[in-house]
């Protein structure tokens, strides 16, 4: 097989260990004779797989009792709406952080259910960083403030946890949950996606505070988006993504073996800080975002001869270094390094930038 290392933003790499554990059970999981895909989501077994899944990641993020895990269908994007038709209750604004592509999707979505309150911007001007908190509009008449705490296309992510006081914080993880410890308790809900850092397409994880399961639904909600449904059918309302929750469980017992969360946000900021101080002290390169509100899982940069990006992608594909395009709205390069990157795939990536800098610089 083609040795590569994949810098794709999302569906992104899995740690090979896992892979190969997949492949060794993929048609007979735990000597049932069948595959994990064709049993029963309502099996004894796989319902000790989806509470072990819970359990690994109440452990590994430390999420207090009071707070749900729900693992649902759907991808990000419908949490976009969830997450308005969930939490607005009597409300009618919401507060909104716009830092880039995803934080503009989620408010499109909300704009049909709630005002939207855009609290601070920075997705188009200026400096780029994220908007420190003192320089917020107010928002005490708002049911929730959102934030994407990491911008997987602009490559910016926060460096503080916001204190927004009783009113409920709500934050797509999407692309950096599981890569740092955090503190849920400043939390009122959490979600992310699990293909760019917890396992394939297909499954969501969100971690709601559960007095927030009180909130009165919208009216003529469906049922498959109230999280009460959910969180009282214990994620088996309908049928459970089984194969990549199956996935999910695998990665989070990954994480656990290389020593838990801390240790993988120690190998992150390694991992970050290389690829950054490179960039930073070669000329032939440059990243335009503020040092303290670069992505540590996605790191985007540019050529200052933007048109070489072409021919540098080329190149680095034939070395086995691929998926290094940047999103079609932004262009330029994005290295995306999430968990599963070795520290060896951001050297071999900077043996390459560095050959190249030197042939064409
Ligand atoms: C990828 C991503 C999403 C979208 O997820 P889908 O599963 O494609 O709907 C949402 N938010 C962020 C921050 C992302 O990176």
């Amino acid at each position: 097989m083609k040795h590569v290392y994949n810098f794709s933003a999302g569906p992104a790499m899995l740690p090979p260990s896992v892979m190969q554990q997949a492949q060794a059970e993929f048609i007979d999981w735990h000597d049932s004779g069948a595959s994990i895909m064709e049993i029963s989501h309502r099996s004894a077994s796989f319902k000790e797989l989806l509470e072990d899944t819970k359990d690994t990641a109440r452990e590994l993020l430390n999420i207090p009792s009071h707070y749900d895990i729900l693992f649902l269908p759907g991808g990000g994007r419908s949490q976009f709406s969830m997450v308005p038709m969930n939490l607005l209750g009597q409300h009618t604004q919401a507060a909104y952080v716009n830092c880039g592509v995803w934080g503009q999707l989620a408010i499109n979505e909300a704009m049909r259910y709630c005002d939207v309150s855009i609290i601070a911007d920075n997705n188009h001007v200026g400096p780029k960083g994220i908007p420190p908190q003192s320089t917020w509009l107010p928002y005490d008449e708002c049911a929730y403030v959102y934030t994407v705490d990491n911008e997987t296309v602009q490559g910016m992510e926060f460096d503080f946890t916001p204190d927004t006081g009783d009113i409920p914080l709500v934050s797509d993880m999407s692309s950096n949950l599981l890569s740092r410890t955090i503190d849920v308790n400043r939390f009122g809900l959490i979600f992310a996606c699990a293909q760019k850092n917890i396992g394939p397409a297909g499954i969501t994880i969100v971690i709601v505070r559960k007095d927030l399961l009180e909130i009165a639904p919208l009216p003529f909600m469906p049922t498959m988006y109230h999280y009460a449904t959910h969180a009282k059918a214990k994620s088996l309302y309908n049928t459970t993504p089984t194969y990549p929750c199956y996935m999910v469980n695998l990665v989070l017992h990954w994480i656990k073996a290389q020593g838990g969360v801390t240790e993988i946000e120690h190998r992150n900021r390694l991992k970050a800080n290389k690829l950054y101080d490179y960039i930073d002290h070669e000329d032939f390169y440059y990243n335009d975002v503020e040092k303290n509100s670069r992505s540590r899982m996605n790191v985007v940069f540019d050529l200052h001869e933007h048109d070489l990006t072409a021919q540098f992608c080329k190149e680095a594909d034939e070395r086995g270094l691929i998926g290094l395009r940047g999103h079609s709205s932004r262009g330029g390069l994005r290295a995306s390094i999430y968990n599963a990157m070795p520290i060896a795939g951001v050297e071999a990536l900077i043996d390459f930038m560095r050959y190249f800098a030197r042939q064409y610089g």
